[in-house]
Order: C-alpha cells, then sequence, then structure tokens
C-alpha cells in the first residue's frame, strides 16, 4: 500500500509550495560562501534595531506560553489603524492568515477565486481544505484582471477571493478607484481577502488606506477603544486585509502578520487559529518594528534606489521587465537574443552564487524573480546576469564597482 492513498484526494493533488533556496544550502552545494539571495523578497537591511532589542528581552520569559489574544501587539495595531482590538487577527506569517481564512469559511463543494500569476499560497489553502480553486486569466500586463473576477466570481457562486496588491511575483498594482469599484460591485456574501504583504512598499502617490474602508460610512472610526464591535456597520464587512512583518519590516524568520475585518469574520477566524498561533518572541517584535517608522522609511527608499539601478541594468543588458511596485521584479530571461531558457539561467546564476526566484510555477516559464536588495548585491547580480549573457558591457560595470 501507498500511504498516500489514505490522504483525501484533493491533498494528494496538491503541488508543494516552492520555496527560494536557502543560502546555507547553496554554500553546502557549492562549498563557496559569499551567496547573493535575492529570492524570498527579504528585507536586506535586516530588521529594525528596536525589534531586535525587544526579542533580546522576551527570550528571558520564553518558558512562559505566549500571550493567545496578543494583547500588546493588537493594541498597537489597535492604535495605529484606529481600529478595534476585536477586528484584528493575528497570524503566524500572514501566510497563516490566508489558511485561516480558508479553513474558516471554505469547505469541500466551496469555490474560491484568484488570479493567474497570483501568489501561489492562495490556491495552496483552497485546496488543503478541499474546496475548489478558479483561476481567472490575467491582463496582457500580467495583472489581475478585476472585472473579470468579478464577472467569474458572481458566475460561479464562488465563497472567497483572494486579490494580491501588489501581486507577488509579478509586482503588479491595482489602484484604489478599481479596488473599491470591485468590492462596491460585488455581492457583499463574497468575501475578498485583500492581501497587502508589500503595502509598505508602494511610494506615496499610489498610497491607498484599505483599513479606512473597513471603517464606517465615510471614514468614520468604528475603532473608537470603547466602542462594540457588534455595533460595526462597516462598509464592507466581507473585507480581510491582511498584512504582514516578512517583508519592510524585515522579520521574515519570526513568522508574524495580521489581518483586519469584521469582528464577526474575526471571530471565525479565531475558532480556528491555534491557541498560540503567535509566538512571544515575535510578538514583542512585531510591537517594536510597527513603531520604528524610520527604519520602514530607510527601507522603501533604499527599495526605490536599487529598483531604479536594478531595471536600469536589466534596459542595459535589453532585457524586459514587469514593471513592480514591489520589492522585487520579474525579467524575462529566455528571449529571441539569447539561447538561455529560464531553468538553466537560474542555474547558471547559483553556480555563480546569486539565488533568484524561478517562476513556472506561476505559468511564467520565460521570466525569473529577482528581489532588490543592497546596492552591492544588486550590482553582483547585474554582474552575473552580464556574464551569463555574454555581454561585454559587463566587464564595464565590473570595473565601475572597483
Ligand atoms: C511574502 C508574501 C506573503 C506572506 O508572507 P508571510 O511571511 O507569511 O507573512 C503573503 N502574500 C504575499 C503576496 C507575499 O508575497
Amino acid at each position: 500500500m501507498n500511504y498516500s492513498e489514505l490522504a483525501p484526494p484533493y491533498i494528494r493533488a496538491i503541488a508543494p509550495y516552492q520555496p527560494g533556496k536557502p543560502i546555507a544550502e547553496l554554500e553546502r552545494e557549492l562549498g563557496i560562501s559569499g551567496i547573493v539571495k535575492l529570492a524570498s523578497n527579504e528585507n536586506p537591511l535586516g530588521a529594525s534595531p528596536r525589534a531586535i532589542a525587544a526579542m533580546h528581552e522576551a527570550i528571558n520569559d520564553i518558558a512562559r506560553y505566549p500571550d493567545g489574544n496578543g494583547f500588546e501587539l493588537k493594541s498597537a495595531l489597535s492604535q495605529r489603524y484606529k481600529i478595534d482590538t476585536a477586528n484584528i487577527v493575528l497570524g503566524n506569517g500572514s501566510n497563516d492568515l490566508l489558511e485561516l481564512a480558508a479553513r474558516a469559511f471554505l469547505a469541500p463543494g466551496d469555490k474560491a477565486l484568484y488570479a493567474a500569476h497570483a501568489f501561489a499560497v492562495y490556491a495552496l489553502a483552497t485546496q488543503a481544505v478541499g474546496a475548489t480553486g478558479i483561476s481567472v486569466p490575467a491582463t496582457k500586463d500580467f495583472g489581475h484582471d478585476l472585472p473579470a473576477m468579478l464577472h467569474a466570481a458572481v458566475q460561479h457562486k464562488v465563497k472567497m477571493v483572494f486579490i494580491a496588491n501588489p501581486n507577488n511575483p509579478t509586482g503588479t498594482f491595482l489602484s484604489a478607484a478599481e479596488l473599491l469599484q470591485f468590492m462596491r460591485a460585488l455581492p457583499s456574501n463574497i468575501l475578498v481577502v485583500l492581501d497587502e504583504a508589500y503595502n509598505e512598499y508602494l511610494p506615496e502617490n499610489l498610497r491607498y488606506d484599505a483599513v479606512s474602508w473597513l471603517h464606517k460610512g465615510n471614514g468614520e472610526a468604528v475603532g473608537h477603544p470603547m466602542a462594540s464591535p457588534l455595533r460595526e456597520l462597516n462598509e464592507f464587512p466581507n473585507l480581510i486585509i491582511s498584512r504582514t512583518f516578512s517583508k519592510a519590516y524585515g522579520l521574515a524568520g519570526l513568522r508574524v502578520g495580521y489581518a483586519l475585518m469584521h469582528s464577526e469574520v474575526a471571530d471565525m477566524l479565531n475558532r480556528v487559529r491555534q491557541p498560540f498561533n503567535v509566538n512571544s518572541v515575535a510578538q514583542a517584535a512585531a510591537v517594536a518594528a510597527l513603531g520604528d517608522l524610520d527604519f520602514v522609511r530607510q527601507t522603501c527608499e533604499m527599495n526605490q534606489r536599487g529598483m531604479a539601478q536594478v531595471t536600469q541594468g536589466f534596459r542595459k543588458l535589453g532585457l524586459e521587465f514587469i514593471p513592480s511596485l514591489g520589492n522585487f521584479v520579474c525579467f524575462k530571461i529566455a528571449n529571441a537574443q539569447n539561447k538561455l531558457n529560464a531553468s538553466q539561467a537560474y542555474r547558471r546564476l547559483l553556480e555563480l552564487g546569486i539565488i533568484v526566484r524561478p517562476v513556472a510555477n506561476y505559468d511564467m516559464p520565460n521570466y525569473l524573480r529577482v528581489s532588490i536588495g543592497l546596492e552591492s548585491e544588486n550590482e553582483k547580480f547585474l554582474s552575473a546576469l552580464e556574464i551569463i549573457l555574454g555581454k561585454n558591457i559587463g566587464q564595464q560595470i565590473l570595473g565601475e564597482a572597483a
């Protein structure tokens, strides 16, 4: 007997998530150090010194279970977003929250909808509970086609729609106006999970405040500390906004995220989460990180410079890329001019000590995704790219670096 047959067919059908290759793994394989990992959209600046100090402090109490209600972190988030703590659910990374949403609301026979090339976890979370995933073709620029998603959601009577803004791996972005139009047209018994893992990276002119959409009417906060969550009359009680401390806050290894939603929706997510799903060190670090606005600002500024550096490099090399509003960018490595396919290019970059991310599993077989790193890391990446493309302007850039 094959033990996999004991698992339900929908579990057996799951194609596991493919994480970025860890640095230590490539070091073991190549026997070299100095590897540059630009594969998981991590913060190349590390974490806020305040968060690190808070972790050291929290270690002293590590024998205790964490606060299962996350009082301190929820209070900090409540103040930041002017929202009641009953509207907040904490997660072991925002990945946990995506799964909790699926687990709380989807059952076998239910349908969930997401865009082609959207973050892989939406499909995984849907499949893991035996629900059916529907992928809606993207626009010609790899972005979410919201009108098509609206149509499909109604037509297929789906229960949940996942939207990533900006999306990973494409970096594509939906404006506030497009999102609002979608939300207003969507029947309110369809839940929307708006995944804003890269929200902090948005430039000033594109910023929007989805959290205000959870407030009553046009912006009147329901989040007064004394307000009863039961009296909420959100404009969009079907909206779940998820955010993470893994990206701009630089705490990916800790696993902590949060989601904001109507209290009745939050109640359902809380019923299926582990009682202690966010560890105590993570909770303490997240509170400190949330307060370090300077660190997030530095991160975004560095990301903007790095994005300009990397995309300029692509232009010099004649490589197409998908304009991105995240801390990563997809570029078309396999084209008519070179004889490389994306997986060959990925492997050759690995040999040169550079880890990027293949995206063939996102139906983008000719692309690779690179995370924006420190200036020096971006430079190493571009130099390696020139080497594998056999372009002699590589020498020029290496020369400039020296
Ligand atoms: C990275 C990422 C997340 C989840 O990250 P966590 O570390 O689990 O918080 C969620 N959504 C998107 C689109 C991401 O890229």
